[in-house]
């Protein structure tokens, strides 16, 4: 099986990150202010996105790949197996000699539902959002993500979708998909 398949374009121009959220916090006082509601104040164990630098994650190519428009995963340099999520050692000979892949650009819709509450710190205001499983086009991929491009009521068990990288907004990249019928 190939994962070889024609790079997208860049999605654009890379966003500046802004700054480090211990610029963003308010003064020391002898009492606690409450946080700021803004991204950068995110809790770090309620940030629904991944930490994405090379001191963060052995897996920050993955990143760094999405910032050029590319969803790739890791394959086995020995046994060939393609990973999904990406890895850092082999899940079935635990080599650490992977190698990166870009993914397909294309895959079908195999379920999908809808967040209309209770959605992830920080995605409150994007409800209602749907949410599914995509089977990628020529691999065994299952991959889990968010559905844009139609209402999630409009949406059809099947339907083409195709792979998306974006920045969230605090110069993170993550990947989605979006409706192509
Ligand atoms: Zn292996």
């Amino acid at each position: 099986m190939s994962a070889q398949t024609p790079r997208r374009r860049p999605t654009g121009a890379v966003v500046v990150a802004p700054p480090p959220a211990a610029e963003t916090r308010p003064p020391e006082s002898g009492t606690p202010s409450p946080p700021s509601k803004t991204r950068e104040w995110r809790p770090f164990l309620l940030d629904f996105f991944p930490l994405e630098t090379p001191d963060q994650t052995r897996l920050h190519r993955f990143y760094d790949r999405l910032r050029e428009g590319r969803l790739s995963t890791t394959r086995c340099r020995r046994d060939g197996s393609l990973h999904w999520p990406p890895r850092t050692a082999c899940p079935t000979c635990r080599t650490e000699e992977l190698e990166w892949v870009d993914l397909p650009e294309h895959g079908h819709i195999y379920a999908f539902s809808a967040v209309l509450a209770g959605a992830p710190l920080g995605l409150e205001s994007d409800v209602p959002f749907a949410v599914g499983l995509i089977d990628l086009d020529g691999t065994p991929l299952r991959l889990f993500g968010r559905i844009e491009g139609r209402p999630w009521n409009e949406l059809r068990i099947g339907a083409p979708v195709r792979t998306e990288a974006y920045d969230i907004g605090d110069g993170r990249m993550f990947y989605r998909f979006r409706t192509t019928e």
